[in-house]
């Protein structure tokens, strides 16, 4: 540490991203990227962009963007803030609603990301255990008096909570802001964007890096009401204007054209996990209900980390997570069917050779 650090970061614990690796080819179910390419249309659009532009600055207002996206889900662009990743909205939601006053309040297990985002601003937050099922108690968060945010399908857990849960949430916690992060809410979750008008305390937060294929272009984006979307942008204007870059404009716009090829690859995606969910099953695992393109599990005999060591010796990257509670399981990201086929068979082979 160089003694210019300011004092306020010098316990800061950054957040750890899954393994990018490039020594060599993993069948990598590591990260929930999706399996599949991004679709012909969007390939095209992002060829077919005027490279020579990229000497200009992108559109910081990001319109052709916002209004595909708002067409898409039925809403205003008003009420949409596109971030850099949605990683980014997060980002801005506590640097925005949270602080000493305002306080927050999220799962102990959940996306890592929030813990880093409270530290880093020095927030006073709540982390809220799961039940022993590793479910969200909603009614933990009924009446909070507290920002909230709830990752919807959950992460690692892929679990879920109803919108009704939800609604009751929102509702109950008018002078503060709820988050609902659907990351992952495209592979069977129900989305909580139609209750946005209705409540005006209500962030749904959503990202292009999983159902869209588009994890290496950064985009994610919220919905909302409108004053909320306006005071996002206004972080946005104090930190970063040209936020989404020019390619990434483009490729945004052409994924909500081709929504239904995306679409379908969810489907795909979900069946896969289904069969992969029975498969672990038969040799031994304990798998979490999973709305999401991964499924947590747990095998009753061998350890989560040895699985996770075994497995990439075989060239397969899954994510296991040194947290007490959860360091018997991995989570695994759900591949193309014939990755998956890979997957299980491996999986086989480490059980029997354990037994
Ligand atoms: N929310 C959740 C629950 C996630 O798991 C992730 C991805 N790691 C994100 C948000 C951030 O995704 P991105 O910044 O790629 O949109």
């Amino acid at each position: 540490m160089s003694r210019f650090l300011s004092e306020k970061l010098k316990t800061l614990e950054a957040y750890v991203p899954g393994e990018q690796p490039r020594d060599k080819k993993y069948i990598k179910l590591n990260t929930n990227e999706s399996p599949y390419a991004p679709s012909k249309h969007t390939v095209e659009s992002i060829n077919n962009a005027e490279i020579e532009n990229l000497k200009l600055y992108s559109d910081p207002t990001c319109k052709v963007l916002k209004e595909k996206i708002a067409e898409n889900y039925g809403f205003k662009p008003e009420n949409i803030y596109v971030g850099n990743g949605s990683d980014e909205c997060l980002n801005f939601f506590f640097m925005a609603f949270c602080d000493e006053n305002k306080k927050v309040a999220f799962p102990d297990i959940t996306y890592g990301f929030y813990n880093v985002f409270a530290q880093l601003y020095g927030l006073d937050y709540e982390e809220i255990p799961l039940k022993d099922d590793f479910s969200v108690d909603y009614k933990d968060y009924v009446g909070i008096n507290k920002n909230v945010v709830i990752a919807n399908p959950n992460a690692p857990t892929g679990m879920t909570i109803s919108l009704n849960q939800i609604e009751e949430i929102v509702s109950s916690n008018k002078d503060y802001v709820v988050v609902i992060d659907e990351a992952y809410v495209d592979f069977g979750g129900d989305s909580a964007i139609n209750l946005v008008n209705k409540y005006d305390n209500l962030l749904v937060v959503r990202t292009f890096s999983k159902s869209y294929s588009l994890a290496g272009a950064r985009l994610g984006f919220a919905i909302g009401h409108k004053d909320i979307i306006a005071e996002l942008e206004m972080i946005k204007y104090s930190t970063n204007p040209y936020n989404i870059n020019r390619l990434t404009q483009v490729a945004g716009i052409s994924a909500m054209e081709s929504n239904d090829y995306y679409m379908d690859n969810c489907k795909k995606i979900i069946k896969t996990r289904e069969f992969t969910k029975t498969e672990l099953e038969k040799l031994g695992f304990y798998v979490l209900e999973s709305k999401a393109n991964f499924i947590f599990a747990k095998h009753e005999n061998i350890s989560g980390l040895k699985i996770y060591e075994m497995l990439k010796e075989k060239g397969i990257l899954v994510r296991h997570f040194t947290k007490e509670k959860i360091k018997d399981f991995n989570r695994i990201t759900i591949g193309s069917y014939e990755e998956m086929n890979v997957f299980v068979e491996t999986i086989k082979k480490i059980v029997k050779g354990e037994e």
